[in-house]
């Protein structure tokens, strides 16, 4: 599987319900989850067999840098 820089066309923020696709709605699964390193974004993939979407996940909590001020 190929990950490509088109991914970072489609960022979706994090919200209160759990992830699912934003194209199918099916389960997703995290390929790389940098989340609990200072709230960076997660690759994501749809689990779906006919869709398989990738697509880059963030939070939208306030990054510790921007707290300082
Ligand atoms: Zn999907």
């Amino acid at each position: 599987m190929e990950i490509d820089a088109s991914i970072w066309n489609a960022i979706y923020i994090r919200g209160d319900q759990p992830t699912t696709c934003p194209k199918c709605g099916s389960r997703i699964d995290w390929l790389l989850d940098l989340q609990h390193v200072n709230n960076q974004p997660a690759i994501v993939q749809c689990l779906s067999p006919t869709c398989k979407f990738i697509f880059v996940e963030e939070t939208d909590e306030t990054p510790p840098f921007n707290k300082i001020f």
